[in-house]
């Protein structure tokens, strides 16, 4: 494996797309040709991420959209996040809510008060919701985790959704019995990040107590469970390769994902990477949000019928960047749902949007962006990804 770092400032990043007007290069039908003829390899991937020609790009993009859109429709499926604890046991290094912030008032939401935001998710027509939160595996916090499903099961049925809306979760690594409890509680879908496919890297970024093999191992668990299994990676971290990003694309067809949630690495003042303090360099802000659109349209083209999020954390980089999302290949959106008192305390990295709208305010600006790419909503459905 090569070791060769992310290319540095790139112009390419604000270049228009290509005009129909404008002949193609021979580089870029030749890709075209590439593209559509079969699934890509390694080296084709590689190049999806580094190539610097507009207009290899927009044929990317455009390849990205068209399997898209042949393999799951022009449909954008909307999961209303509600993060409802930022207290954690976990000490990831990069992020805002570990455990060892201690400059971080901790809260946890109050049960009838994540089923309210639920129900009103379903009302909207949302059709699925995601329960993120640190992590914390006592007792206690399982059988809450337990009665907000069921709970929310409950009191979300309706004629549209006669199994109430779709759950997915997304609260870390837990035993196999806790996560059986919890799929017979009534959660379908579990998100648990792999952060990066290199054991080295994963190590950097992580306490000694918090090891690749036991995330592998939860994520396995998950799959063998019945949950439809969401895995990601973060995109631009400091050390990290175009080789490195090639072998997640490859780990998430290997683990068989069921959904795609990943984004730009985005650094939190109180969550330095021990390592950058060593001098390790990040790739700047263009350069990260250019690379997270391209993983997404490389997963799109090697994984076609999978879900893919616009996350939170492109919008963080640009102010239209769940929207490039989209146009990039993506169809997964989580609309910010959390009740606005206690968004400003799950602040996982700098400058996230949105800390001050409404849920209502964040549904109406949604349903605008995602029809100025041409997509709609698909309303009152879980929206699983027809992969299986
Ligand atoms: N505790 C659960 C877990 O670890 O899966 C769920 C919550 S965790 C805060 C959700 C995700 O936030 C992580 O998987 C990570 O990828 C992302 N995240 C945390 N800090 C980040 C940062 N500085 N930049 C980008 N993403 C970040």
């Amino acid at each position: 494996m090569t070791t060769q770092a992310f290319p540095v400032r790139i112009e390419w990043m604000k270049a228009p797309p290509a005009k129909a007007a404008t002949p193609l290069s021979a580089a870029a039908l030749e890709l075209a040709t590439r593209l559509a003829s079969s699934l890509p390899d390694r080296e084709t991937l590689r190049h999806i991420l580094a190539t610097q020609q507009p207009d290899e790009i927009e044929v990317i993009r455009q390849a990205a959209e068209k399997a898209l859109l042949k393999n799951c429709g022009d449909t954008v499926r909307l999961r209303g996040l509600i993060e409802f604890s930022n207290r954690c046991i976990s000490d990831c290094y990069y992020c805002g809510i570990r455990r060892s912030n201690r400059a971080l008032a901790r809260y946890t939401l109050k049960l009838a008060e994540i089923v309210d935001t639920a129900r009103w998710c379903g009302e909207q027509g949302y059709g699925s919701v995601v329960l993120q939160s640190g992590e914390r595996r006592d007792a206690k916090f399982t059988r809450f985790i337990s009665a907000a499903v069921r709970a929310i099961k409950e009191q979300t049925r309706s004629p549209e959704l006669p199994d109430g809306v779709g759950i997915t979760l997304c609260v870390g690594e837990q035993s196999p019995e806790t996560y059986a409890e919890w799929f017979a509680a009534g959660a379908h879908r579990y998100l648990l990040r792999m952060e990066t496919s290199s054991p080295e890297l994963f190590t950097r970024l992580h306490p000694a107590t918090q090891t690749y093999a036991s995330r592998i191992n939860c994520l396995k668990i998950l799959k063998t469970l019945g949950y439809r299994v969401g895995t990601g990676v973060m995109i631009g971290l400091p050390g990290q390769t175009l080789d490195d990003l090639v072998d997640d694309l490859f780990f998430f067809r290997d683990i068989s994902a069921d959904m795609i949630g990943m984004g730009p690495y985005i650094p939190h003042e109180q969550a330095v990477l021990p390592y950058m303090e060593a001098g390790a360099a990040m790739p700047d802000v263009a350069t990260r949000l250019q690379l997270a659109l391209r993983m997404i349209a490389a997963t799109r083209l090697l994984l076609p019928g999978i879900n893919i999020a616009a996350t939170t954390a492109l919008q963080t980089l640009s102010e239209d960047g769940r929207e490039q999302g989209l146009r990039f290949g993506a169809n997964v959106i989580m609309p910010q749902a959390t009740p606005l008192r206690v968004r400003r305390q799950y602040t996982l990295y700098d400058g996230k949007p949105c800390l001050d709208d409404s849920a209502g305010q964040c549904a109406t600006c949604l349903e605008g962006r995602i029809n100025s790419v041409g997509r709609r909503i698909l309303r009152d459905n879980w929206g699983d990804s027809e992969r299986r």
